[in-house]
């Protein structure tokens, strides 16, 4: 009986001094002066890992020829099942073939990707990359179907940095 007493008084005490108020104040008092750790994102970034994987880009050859050979192998590697190809022989300007395929689809799905990065570790000619770029959005139902078109397109804008990426991150890779 006694013991329920004091708990009731207790819980009184603390409600009418404002005691938690007062715990919650002294915890933002200590966190007052000391080093800020959030930053004012989006005009301001942490740092970011180098092997960070971001989104994608299909590269070319300086001469502006596509690196993909549709050897499928990213395809076949990647986990989420988020890449979609399909191929054909590659024909010159008089339709002779020389052995060699192209993609004529090349998609992938970033709904699915969940971003491990093996697609980029299967390719063997450093077609399919994962560059740092993490600033983008969808507004649109299907916007996240990144096509081949797009992804060229990405390649083509930041080749620079992407070939930059693959000589500093190598020891990470
Ligand atoms: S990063 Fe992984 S999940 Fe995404 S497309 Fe490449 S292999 Fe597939
Ligand atoms: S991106 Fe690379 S792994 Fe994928 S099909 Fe093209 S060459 Fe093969």
């Amino acid at each position: 009986m006694m013991t329920k007493f004091i708990k009731r008084l207790i819980y009184y005490v603390k409600t009418f001094s404002l005691w938690e108020l007062f715990a919650g104040l002294r915890v933002t008092q200590r966190s007052l002066f000391k080093k800020k750790v959030t930053v004012q994102f989006p005009e301001e970034e942490t740092p970011r890992s180098p092997r960070f994987r971001g989104l994608h880009a299909l590269r070319r050859y300086p001469n502006g020829e596509e690196r993909c050979i549709a050897c499928k192998l990213c395809e076949a590697v990647c986990p989420a099942l988020a890449i979609t190809i399909e191929a054909e022989p590659r024909l010159d300007s008089e339709g002779r073939g020389d052995g060699t395929r192209r993609t004529t689809k090349y998609e992938i799905d970033l709904f699915k990707c969940i971003y491990c990065g093996f697609c980029e570790e299967a390719c063997p000619v450093d077609a399919i990359v994962e560059t740092n770029l993490l600033h983008y959005h969808f507004e649109a139902r299907g916007e996240q179907i990144m096509t081949k078109e797009k992804l060229l397109a990405i390649g083509d804008r930041y080749e620079d940095q992407i070939a930059n990426d693959k000589v500093q991150d190598a020891p990470f890779r």
